[in-house]
């Protein structure tokens, strides 16, 4: 790096010269450093240092993953479930979040542990009280698409303060949006944990 940084552009024969190697030794580490974004290279010219850090080349790492890649599948109830089924659904599905959808799949809301914990607090028959009742509604629902990215994503759970975000597209007649996926807290987590394993450089 120091060798091209201080006399790039040079040719890979040159550095190997400079070191003492053989091209054919110093090919992977060359080709390495080009594919992390450290150097580039052009033929006929030979290689030069790109002048970006560790720390730039991850940023743009992690703002190029997308929501596409790394939603989950989403928990989907009606709007006439039961707040007492919407509970049971939440232990059955191993979840924090349900998605209330209403004609043919239309978001109409969110249902989160805790709505379902103040219900649960009064005295009213779960049965009897549909999670239309404790929802948070359309339009107060924050959303992401497929094409966001996972930054974007993450900073709205951290700007909203809730744990999942519905992944919607528009729905075919154009009318409201469709629920295609998910992305929660643990999805971020996940991501976060494979970014630490995989080596950017
Ligand atoms: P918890 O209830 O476990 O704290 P959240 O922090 O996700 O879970 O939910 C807090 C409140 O925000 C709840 O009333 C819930 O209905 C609402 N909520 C959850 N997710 C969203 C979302 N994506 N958009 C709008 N409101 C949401």
């Amino acid at each position: 790096m120091q060798i091209v940084k201080d006399e790039g552009p040079i040719t890979g024969e040159q550095i190997a010269e400079k070191l003492n190697l053989t091209r054919a030794t110093l090919r992977p580490d060359l080709a390495i450093l080009t594919m992390a974004g450290f150097l580039d290279a052009r033929p006929r010219v030979g290689y030069f240092y790109v002048g970006k850090t560790a720390n730039q080349l991850f940023t743009e790492h992690v703002r190029k993953l997308k929501v596409k890649d790394y939603k989950s599948m989403p928990v989907v109830v009606t709007e006439k479930l039961s707040v007492y089924d919407a509970i049971c659904t939440m232990f059955l599905e191993d979840v924090g979040t349900l998605f209330v959808v209403k004609d043919g799949g239309r978001l109409a809301g969110v249902v989160s542990r805790k709505d379902l914990l103040k219900i649960a607090l009064g005295k009213q028959d779960l049965q009897a009280i549909p999670v239309s009742v404790v929802m948070t509604r359309m339009p107060n629902i924050i959303t992401c698409t497929l094409e966001e990215t996972l930054y974007e994503a993450a900073s709205k759970l951290m700007r909203y303060q809730v744990d999942a975000l519905p992944v919607v597209r528009p729905m075919e007649d154009g009318e409201g949006l469709e629920v295609v996926g998910r992305i929660t807290k643990t999805t971020i987590t996940k991501a976060f944990v494979e970014l630490g394993q995989e080596s950017v450089v």
